[in-house]
């Protein structure tokens, strides 16, 4: 049963994202930066069923190294459905099964994605019957790529990119991953860009002061052109990935010299995204970069946020 009056289980699916469109701003007093982004839902999943239960307990099983994922209070599926029940006064508990496919730490927000399948479990298996926009408003709270996980598509974020409007997006992009076996932490990849902004000031000129996304990235995405997007995309914390994993260089080298229209860093990484013309052009491209020894998959976007699935 899935969601039905009187559930016993519900199973929720939330896709990972890359950020197609990464500007940030100058590091802001309160320690954030504002930013201006374009996501990209992908059909990379991770997977949530939520169980009835008298305490908030979890489990987690999934596909990749899952060393670093906690499953207690720290996992953000534990604290969303925590907040879900604060807020609406519930007094049971539940139990999570998550399975995870999408890397840890690998810039593709599957901890978000966790969240936000989370808030959208318990909210049906508790039959809270929370509004749309009531969901946004914790998924904010939990962290600022979970209201996009729980949109999916392809959107445009501002603020700390949990402000978010539609992007309209003809047709499908298919896209090319390279996952690493470690993770990268967000903050450090943050502390490196603010350094090396600092030390070369004169070189890289202003920081943006009110980063916006540009229009032809707007204009690519509309037309479902993947030429004119691979020429518009763009990603500020690049170059500070890239200090602290100089090794991803040579791989996205590898991947732009074997065809991928462009390729590069999915937010904070160390998840590289390269673009491709065609499903089959993304496999070719797959099997080039296996062959070379990396772990790569297949994926296209944009694909739908977190659902309840049978
Ligand atoms: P972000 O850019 O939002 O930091 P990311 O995609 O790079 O995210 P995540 O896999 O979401 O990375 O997780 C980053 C860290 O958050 C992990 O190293 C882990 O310690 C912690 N964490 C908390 N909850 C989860 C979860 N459900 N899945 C994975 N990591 C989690």
């Amino acid at each position: 049963m899935t969601g039905a009056r009187g559930s016993a289980s519900v199973r929720v699916r939330a896709p990972g994202k890359i950020n197609l469109y990464l500007e940030v701003g100058a590091l802001q007093p309160d320690g954030y930066h504002e930013l201006a982004t374009a996501f990209q839902a992908v059909s990379l999943f991770e997977d949530v069923v939520a169980r009835h239960a008298p305490d908030f307990t979890m489990d987690v099983s999934g596909t990749v190294d899952l060393s670093g994922v906690p499953s207690d209070d720290r996992n953000l599926a534990l604290r969303a459905a925590r907040l879900l029940a604060r807020e609406t006064g519930y007094t049971g508990g539940v139990h999570l099964d998550v399975h995870k496919q999408v890397p840890v730490a690998g810039g593709m927000g599957g901890g978000s994605a966790d969240a936000a399948a989370a808030l959208v479990a318990c909210d049906a298996l508790w039959e809270t019957r929370l509004s749309g926009a009531e969901l946004h408003r914790l998924a904010a709270q939990l962290g600022a790529d979970v209201p996009f996980a729980l949109k999916g598509g392809t959107a445009i974020g501002t603020g700390r990119g949990d402000v978010l409007s539609p992007a309209l997006a003809r047709g499908r992009f298919d896209w090319v991953l390279v996952t690493s076996d470690e993770g990268v932490s967000t903050p450090k990849v943050y502390g490196e860009l603010d350094a090396h902004r600092d030390r070369h000031r004169l070189d890289i000129g202003p920081v943006p002061a009110r980063p916006s996304v540009a229009t032809e990235v707007l204009h690519a995405l509309r037309a479902g052109d993947a030429d004119m997007l691979a020429a518009a995309v763009r990603n500020d914390l690049q170059v500070a990935t890239l200090r602290l994993r100089p090794d991803l260089a040579e791989v996205l080298e590898l991947g732009e010299s074997s065809g991928a229209l462009v390729g590069m860093v999915s937010g904070s990484g160390p998840t590289l995204a390269f673009l491709c013309l065609s499903p089959e052009h993304a496999l070719e491209l797959r099997a080039t970069l296996a062959a070379a020894g990396h772990r790569a998959r297949s994926v296209h976007g944009p694909v739908p946020g977190a659902r309840v699935v049978a």
